[in-house]
């Protein structure tokens, strides 16, 4: 989706991959297929373009740093080490004096312990790095042996999070541009099945002084990273939202993606410029659009819906849905819990 939104400005793609199987590269101008240990390739590759950018952190920060010393690498190795390490993440985030879910640092399994006296149980083990969708997390319940669940997590370095009792979660998703412009798509309500995002809603139904409050947070976040590109935070609302007061109501941060995001791909159709040119735009060093939403002034609401494992099989009735948009991601296998594609609806509201 980057690469089609550069190829509408007018820019060419260059991917590398690990996968030989990369969907990209059906829509690039140059692949490389190569780990990302090769020093020698990721050498060749830094100086066979002019600008690098991600599209999902679990890059290792030694293949950053060689790319950076031949190439402008944006969002800068910086945002990327700290939102790759959820404890770092999390000690930056305490650093600049915003309310992030509760945690102890877990080393191993005596520090499991102490961290359990600390945070209590049931709470969620995670591995500090390497962990999407789930993947790299434990609950942790009453009773459950400690040793043999630090181990099951693959005695890693982790992070032990309290459980937030949230009754909404929600992500901003904004850009920032290199001379510190900010702009911000409405703030999205997000539902997650087993830890995977299935849908999105714009704009999220919450207080105004809420939504421009988790936008706030955002801008200070990007602009203590120096950040470059699309970034998306996600947060949890805590509290009662029913009567409306928002003194009730508080946001803590779980997570930040230094990429664009999937609670963002609603963007594609509903807005009136994707999260992807916005990302393409703002590393380019080019004027970052508009973020306004499609149907907003008739009171409409957008909706995004993720395809996961099987419900991509359903393709063909979807596309016969009027009013639906279809994005299919070309992954050759739809295995469980795998994200497949996902499709866009833009619900009309009173006025229209
Ligand atoms: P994460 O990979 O940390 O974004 O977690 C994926 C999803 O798991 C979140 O969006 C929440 O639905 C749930 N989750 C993760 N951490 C917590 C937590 N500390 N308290 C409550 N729910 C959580």
């Amino acid at each position: 989706m980057l690469a089609l939104a550069a190829a509408k400005l007018g820019l060419k793609t260059h991917v590398y991959a690990e996968d030989p199987d990369s969907p990209a590269f059906d829509v690039a101008s140059a692949r490389t297929i190569a780990s990302y240990e090769d020093e020698v390739t990721l050498a060749e590759f830094a100086r066979a373009v002019e600008l690098i950018t991600y599209e999902f952190e679990n890059v290792p920060s030694r293949a950053v740093s060689i790319l950076s010393e031949a190439c402008l690498v944006r969002p800068g190795p910086k945002a990327l080490a700290i939102c790759q390490d959820r404890l770092v993440e999390k000690e930056f985030l305490t650093a600049a004096g915003i309310k992030t879910t509760p945690y102890a640092r877990v080393d191993d399994a005596g520090a499991l312990a102490r961290a359990v006296a600390q945070i209590g149980r049931p709470s969620i083990l995670k591995t500090r790095r390497f962990g999407y969708d789930g993947k790299g997390q434990l609950l942790l319940r009453e009773g459950a042996d400690l040793a043999v669940t630090f181990r099951t997590l693959g005695g890693t370095p982790a992070i032990l999070e309290a459980i937030v009792p949230f009754s909404r979660e929600i992500s901003v998703i904004a850009a920032r541009g290199p001379g510190g412009m900010f702009v911000a798509y409405d703030v999205c309500e997000n539902i997650h099945e087993n830890h995977i995002l299935k849908s999105t809603r714009a704009p999220a139904l919450l207080p105004s002084e809420i939504t421009a409050e988790a936008v706030r947070l955002t801008w200070v976040i990007a602009d203590a990273l120096d950040y470059c590109g699309v970034i998306a935070v996600e947060m949890f609302v805590v509290g009662e939202i029913s009567g409306g007061d928002a003194s009730k109501i508080e946001l803590c941060v779980n997570e930040i993606a230094p990429r664009v995001h999937n609670s963002g791909h609603w963007t594609l159709d509903g807005a009136v410029t994707s999260q992807f040119e916005q990302h393409i735009r703002a590393i380019a060093g080019w004027p970052l659009a508009a973020t306004s939403r499609l149907g907003a002034q008739s009171g409409g609401h957008v909706e995004m819906e993720n395809l996961i494992g099987e419900d991509v099989l359903a393709w063909a009735k979807i596309l016969s849905e009027p009013g639906v948009s279809l994005h299919l991601y070309g992954k050759a296998e739809a295995r469980p819990g795998r994200k497949m594609g996902h499709i866009t609806r833009i619900v009309p509201g009173p006025d229209q």
